[in-house]
């Protein structure tokens, strides 16, 4: 099931006509996918895995969509769990996962739905509240 599937229509790569085409995020088995479908006259193409979305899928979702902003319930928290749960679900390196997570303790973080939601499910899992906005 993909929630947040948002459509676009671009010029077809293969035949130039125009093509559209449904970005979605989905959170499956405690992982992102994303998916990527084209329909166009010439033939369909589908382009779908598991990880983080590209910035095609990610920015059309955000469009469409919009951000969700997250939020700790305890702000003060020095726990570890915090960058860690960024590392598990964008794979980002220690840098990245502890600029991600000084962002949450402090205006918060903003993602997509299904990222927002899954990074609140592994702090939960790790006792670790939060709210969405
Ligand atoms: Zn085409």
């Amino acid at each position: 099931m993909h929630d947040r599937a948002a459509e676009q229509t671009e010029p077809c790569t293969a035949c130039g006509g125009a093509r559209t085409g449904w970005a979605a995020q989905s959170v499956e088995d405690g992982r992102l996918h994303r998916t990527l479908e084209w329909l166009c006259a010439c033939g369909q193409v589908c382009d779908r895995g598991r990880g983080p979305a590209p910035g095609g899928v990610r920015e059309a979702v955000i469009a469409r969509h919009g951000t969700h902003l997250l939020v700790l319930a305890d702000p003060q928290t020095r726990s570890g769990a915090v960058p860690k749960a960024f590392r598990d679900v964008f794979g980002l390196s220690l840098v990245e996962a502890a600029r991600a997570a000084a962002a949450l303790r402090g205006p918060g973080w903003e993602g997509t739905h299904p990222e927002v939601r899954l990074l609140a499910e592994l702090l939960a899992s790790a006792g670790l509240p939060t709210a969405v906005h």
